[in-house]
């Protein structure tokens, strides 16, 4: 395989507080080939909106700071770049869709000044041209009547159509790789679906890659070509859609997909949520970082930090469940 789009390697970020330093990501590993879809689940806190965050370096520094790694985005390392040169590459290269639609969206401008401002920003062409990129953005996303939708401001749009703006501002430069945290979260479960439709069609008539953020496993389970299992800032298991969901081998893993529903609706299931919290990040365990919760933790656990086992070429875990001592569980 060459190179990929997008390397993160390493990756450690840490923030500065009155009662010490916070590891919030400790040395994350993963990388987005053109095209494909990867997505990040986890509990809240455990490190998904920093790593997405620090990919566009919008973690504020200080407090924040990557303490290691880097961040090859088409082989430039996004981890050294001066704020003035991450400008070129955040909108342009990675285009970032958060949670609220408002918070990339202003609310005292009409929609169409928004978009044609910021196509207008980035590429040299007339007024004309970049009313009708606007428009294209808008049918693209699947917004109807997009002329006289330019005209409007976007509380005039409902909470499932601002969504879709937000993902047609993010578009506006055709980047290689769109960031969505938690893009459906604020969405009733219909207008969710609707959203995840759309992401699949925007990369099938884009090419662009996704990485998806979410502590939703439907959603994963409908969008992602891979998926990577974070756990106390860490990834704990990572593997193709069907690995994961089919054949789990970290205990954190098995419990996320014991706590939701399953996708063949069956009614006899018993749903079994994940007791307990994870680990304070101030002081993060010596060994396991899941062992407090985790019914298969074994003395070593306690002593050690698991290493990544490479289980397919895809699938991955770190976890000493898989070393050829321990005995198999399931
Ligand atoms: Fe559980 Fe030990 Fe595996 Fe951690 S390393 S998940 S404590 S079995």
């Amino acid at each position: 395989m060459g190179q990929a789009l997008l390397e993160i390697n390493e990756l450690a970020v840490s923030f500065s507080t009155q009662g010490g330093e916070v590891q919030a990501v400790r040395g994350v590993t993963f990388a987005v080939e053109k095209g494909e879809t990867v997505a990040i689940v986890g509990e809240s806190g455990c490190g998904k909106s920093v790593t997405a965050q620090s990919i566009m370096r919008l973690i504020p520094e200080p407090p924040g700071r990557i303490k290691n790694g880097t961040i090859h985005m088409n082989g430039k390392d996004l981890a050294s770049l001066s704020e003035k040169q991450m400008r070129g590459v955040r909108g342009k290269q990675i285009g970032m869709i958060f949670q609220d639609p408002m918070t990339s969206l202003n609310p005292t401008l009409k929609v169409g000044d928004q978009l044609t401002e910021g196509i207008l920003v980035h590429q040299k062409i007339s007024k004309n041209e970049a009313k009708q990129e606007a428009i294209n953005l808008l049918n693209l996303v699947g917004i109807a009547n997009p002329e006289e939708r330019l005209n409007q401001y976007p509380h005039q749009f409902s909470g499932g159509m601002r969504q879709r703006l937000m993902i047609a501002m993010a578009l506006m430069c055709k980047p290689e790789l769109l960031i969505a945290d938690e893009p459906t979260t604020a969405l009733d479960v219909t207008i969710q679906a609707q959203i995840i439709d759309l992401f699949k069609e925007i990369q099938r008539k884009t090419g662009v890659a996704i990485i998806i953020i979410t502590h939703d496993l439907g959603v994963v389970a409908q969008i992602a070509d891979r998926i990577n299992v974070m756990y106390a800032g860490e990834i704990v298991e990572t593997g193709t859609v069907k690995e994961i969901f089919y054949d789990p081998q970290h205990p954190y893993t098995r419990g996320l997909l014991d706590s939701v529903p399953r996708l063949d609706g069956d009614r006899t299931q018993k749903l079994i949520p994940i007791v307990g919290s994870p680990p304070d990040l101030f002081s993060p365990p010596e060994g396991c970082a899941f062992a407090a919760r985790c019914d298969y933790a074994m003395d070593v656990c306690l002593s050690h930090d698991p290493e990544h086992t490479k289980l397919t070429d895809h699938h991955y875990t770190k976890c000493w469940l898989q070393d050829k001592r321990a005995q198999k569980p399931f």
